[in-house]
């Protein structure tokens, strides 16, 4: 499956009330939220501990673990249906990125600040 056949088969589960351009944005910042709940539950919960910058799930519980792609799906749907909004492929989207992370590494620039440098 191609990024650009995720985006059209997600697409085919838009809500004709959910498809405005609001409802998208709001809705990814929500999703990510929800990934971020996960997390902090699952740390409450201990079945994961952050080390550093590093999440470790601190035992094998699928449930959880599955839980948390899901989420991650969540985020992706919202992405897609984004980047729908736009009329932006999603492949175009992704080889954007990764064209500018090529770019800034070439240059020595990976670790900066700024969109544009
Ligand atoms: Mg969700």
């Amino acid at each position: 499956m191609t990024l650009n056949d995720y985006q059209q088969k997600a697409m085919t589960t838009n809500a004709e009330s959910s498809d405005n351009d609001t409802y998208s944005l709001f809705g990814l910042i929500a999703e990510v939220g929800e990934l971020a709940d996960k997390v902090a539950k699952g740390v409450r919960k201990d079945y994961l501990y952050i080390d550093g910058n590093d999440i470790h799930l601190r035992r094998n519980i699928a449930d959880f673990s599955e839980g948390m792609k899901k989420e991650l799906g969540d985020v992706l749907w919202f992405v897609a249906h984004f980047a729908q909004r736009f009329g932006w492929p999603l492949e175009e989207v992704a080889q954007m990125n990764l064209d500018k992370l090529a770019d800034r590494a070439k240059r020595g620039v990976i670790i900066g600040e700024g969109d544009n440098r």
